[in-house]
């Protein structure tokens, strides 16, 4: 029998706030000593009162929103109980039946046909602190715990590791476009949970069994992890077994994963209502203040790009897939537009010779010295006539370089094309005396040559030549010494 895989990615996201999620210890603790980012309630002292962070709960509305949740009238913390090391209190401040949002969707475009994944909800809860093992001794860091955490769940609604490694890459595209998560995995800012199980293809039921497997840091390791715990489970049932739901670790080094648990089920929290935070009421008010500060989001700034300025899908996804570089190409046609010049001559230059010099020099579109009026210039200069398309690249690289002006550059530099028919005439009379040996071939009929004789002129002008004004010249030249 034929099985297909049934995925499920639950997605943790550190939130950009400045403070954190119940107290006011700064979020900020990257590269901080350890447990310097601390105080009684982060360090879950008894006694200790938290707090609500209203950027926490305004950043997974917003969230919720741009994934097409709805956000309920209503909705409180809980605590879920469980005994961890990290776990400062004992138990986390989490969300169980009344959570920020549910019932939302993403769609992900796997190789040209859009898909839908299912949003269960997107909810907020408190991260925990984070343990070291070293020489056999365990060590603990506080700073972390407590920093506000979203938790993005997602319907069981993929069944291949390559939707799962879509459905991921948009959600964290999406995240940084909202800036209310870095996404960066080397730092843990995401991190994700899978929960896999099998069905013989072409079955729509829901397995009852699943495994999920925890501790996945990057996006290879999702990947990796869910290969090997699809062909896990596929050599189980196909050898006539059953898959024993549990819940899975995966050891990144060796490339497997290892049994942590039996998977609990939600009883084993037991949950109860956090009784030192309020619930939360959400006016709908509120809710639409929240809804204006959505920014227009990768797909339709794509839809934007393809319909209106004519790029191609591939240009637009290009384009579209960091926030920074999507403004800035914004900012170059809106300033392009004013001046005349065409979007798709601006989105070749930034996806063409801007992208290469930022890898070349393993820069961010944050430190790049262009601004984005000085693309729409120098193309500008280009269709003027006045330098040509090999030299705009030199001159874009010294823009790229040092962040002067195109016209500036092309002025110091004496890169200006030259048009000037009586200049032009006496560099090819001069070309020509020098090369009497392919010009006697041009007269004997070997027509072709003139290409190198143009080759010639544009060389002894450093390519600064009008290269039609050129064609012209040398074409007449020849004529008069034909007669
Ligand atoms: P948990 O027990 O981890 O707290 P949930 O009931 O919220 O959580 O479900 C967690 C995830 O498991 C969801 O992302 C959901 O889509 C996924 N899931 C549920 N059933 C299956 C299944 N049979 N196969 C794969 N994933 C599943
Ligand atoms: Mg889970
Ligand atoms: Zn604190």
């Amino acid at each position: 029998m034929e099985f297909e895989p049934v995925i499920g990615l639950e997605v943790h996201a550190q939130l950009l706030t400045r403070s954190k999620m119940f107290c006011a210890c700064s979020a900020d603790y990257a590269g901080a000593p350890p447990n310097t980012h601390v105080c009684p309630v982060c360090l879950g002292m008894p006694g200790s009162l938290p707090t609500i962070n209203r950027i926490a709960v305004e950043y997974t509305i917003l969230t919720a929103l741009a994934l097409n949740c709805t956000i309920p009238e209503f909705a409180k913390f809980d605590r879920k109980n469980y005994h961890y090391p990290d776990l400062m209190k004992g138990y986390q401040i989490s969300q169980y039946d009344l959570p920020l949002s549910r019932n939302g969707y993403l769609l992900i475009d796997d190789a040209g046909v859009t898909k839908r994944i299912g949003i269960r909800r997107v909810h907020l809860e408190e991260d925990t602190a984070k343990l070291f093992h070293v020489d056999g001794a365990s060590l603990i860091d506080v700073n972390r715990s407590g920093m506000p955490l979203m938790e993005i769940v997602s319907e069981p609604d993929m069944h291949s590791v390559e939707e799962a490694r879509l459905y991921a890459m948009k959600l964290r595209q999406i995240l940084r476009y909202l800036g209310v998560c870095s996404g960066d995995m080397e730092k843990g800012a995401m991190r994700f949970e899978a929960n896999i199980s099998l069905r013989p293809k072409g079955s729509t039921l829901l397995p009852a069994t699943r495994v999920e497997i925890k501790n996945l840091n990057s996006l290879r390791a999702m990947v990796h992890a869910i290969e090997f715990e699809i062909a896990r489970q596929t050599r189980i049932v196909q050898s006539g077994g059953t898959v024993e739901q549990e819940t899975m670790g995966w050891d990144e080094t060796r490339n497997t994963t290892y049994p942590q648990r039996s998977k609990e089920e939600a009883h084993d929290y037991r949950y109860f209502p956090e009784p030192d935070l309020p619930p939360l009421e959400i006016a709908r008010a509120w809710v639409e203040e929240i809804r204006a500060r959505l920014p227009e989001l990768p797909d339709q700034k794509r839809a934007r790009w393809m319909n209106e300025l004519g790029l191609s899908a591939y240009d637009a996804g290009v384009l579209a897939a960091e926030r920074e570089i999507a403004d800035y190409f914004d900012d170059a046609v809106r300033i392009g537009r004013a001046r005349g010049v065409d979007a798709k001559a601006i989105a070749n230059w930034i996806t063409g010779e801007l992208f290469r010099l930022m890898k070349e020099t393993n820069i961010e579109i944050s430190a790049v010295k262009i601004a984005p009026a000085q693309i729409p210039d120098l193309i500008a200069l280009v269709s003027a006539g006045t330098i040509s398309h090999t030299i705009a690249k030199t001159v874009f690289e010294e823009m790229f370089a040092t962040g002067q002006d195109a016209r500036a550059i092309v002025q110091a530099k004496g890169l200006a094309q030259i048009s000037d028919r009586d200049a032009l005439a006496e560099i090819v009379e001069r070309v020509l005396v020098e090369h009497p040996k392919q010009v006697a071939e041009y007269l004997s009929g070997k027509e072709p040559v003139v290409r190198y004789l143009i080759g010639q002129v544009m060389k002894a002008t450093r390519g600064q030549a009008n290269p039609v004004l050129v064609n012209e010249l040398v074409l007449e030249k020849l004529r008069q010494l034909k007669t």
